[in-house]
């Protein structure tokens, strides 16, 4: 018995200081594109729209117009950009509340609001929810699921996954509903107790990802649920998603 204590005693406290500390990450993290129009001719024959696996960007008068929701973070249209307009920073707060706020024109981003006063009083102490992986590849579910890790230790906010949708507050959906799970879906959503909510985490769940267009898919859990929060990425770190969660729970200060 006594190894184990001596043992957390040498380990010590694990878990990140968040929000009050800045996250540490990796030194590879791709964040927040930032999109410097004023560089942006038309002597680069749309490379980065031509090289864009998703079909993210697109050509607007000013120049060009990303779409964080279905952007995959590849970094493609950076590397085939003649004049460096676009260009990947550190920043990873990314979520949004409106599917809209998603349109990146240069580098800035509506970040998402907090819930109103009526839902924060219900949901701001406590808020289960329950997660659904509606297709995708997995890699969304490992970075939500990490969250539960001493590191991020979700549980100090109050924020809990719960196995059945009977005990939950709403949904986390990561993957872009596919046919198959589309009937699955609708029935864990119809099980949660109103008021409820909808958090969409990932490409695929906010737009369909690299599944954009597919007939077997829905193209993202929108077309279906009332969506409150979109957390981009492909996959999003998991500071992202605990960032978009605690500016839903107005927890950020
Ligand atoms: S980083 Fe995003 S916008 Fe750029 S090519 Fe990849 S998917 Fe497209
Ligand atoms: S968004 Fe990317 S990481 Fe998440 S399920 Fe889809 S393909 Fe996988």
């Amino acid at each position: 018995m006594i190894k184990p204590l001596l043992e957390r005693l040498r380990q010590g406290r694990r878990t990140f200081p968040f929000p009050e500390a800045d996250p540490e990450l990796p030194e590879r993290f791709r964040g927040l594109p930032s999109l410097d129009t004023a560089r942006c001719g038309r002597d680069c024959g749309d490379a980065c729209l031509k090289a864009c696996p998703t079909g993210a960007l697109s050509r607007t008068e000013k120049g060009v117009t990303l779409d964080l929701g279905c952007c995959l973070f590849c970094a493609e249209c950076a590397a085939v950009c003649p004049n460096g307009a676009i260009r990947f920073t550190r920043e990873y707060r990314l979520a949004a509340s409106k599917r809209q706020d998603l349109l990146l024109k240069e580098d800035t981003l509506r970040l998402a609001s907090a819930l109103d006063r009526k839902a924060l009083k219900l949901f701001g102490h406590s808020l289960k929810l329950r997660q659904v992986s509606a297709g995708g590849c997995n890699a969304c579910e490992s970075d939500v699921n990490v969250l539960n890790t001493l590191v991020f230790d979700l549980g100090r906010f109050g924020i809990q996954f719960v196995a059945s949708p009977r005990h939950a507050d709403g949904l986390l959906v990561t993957g872009p509903v596919t046919e198959n799970m589309r009937l699955a879906l609708e029935k864990t959503w119809a099980a949660v107790p109103a008021p409820k909510l909808v958090i969409a985490v990932g490409a695929c769940a906010i737009s369909g990802g690299p599944y954009r267009g597919r007939p077997e898919t829905l193209d993202g859990v929108g077309p279906c649920l009332p969506v409150d929060l979109y957390v981009p990425g492909c996959p999003p770190h998991p500071w992202s998603i605990l960032d978009g969660l605690l500016r839903l729970l107005d927890r950020l200060g």
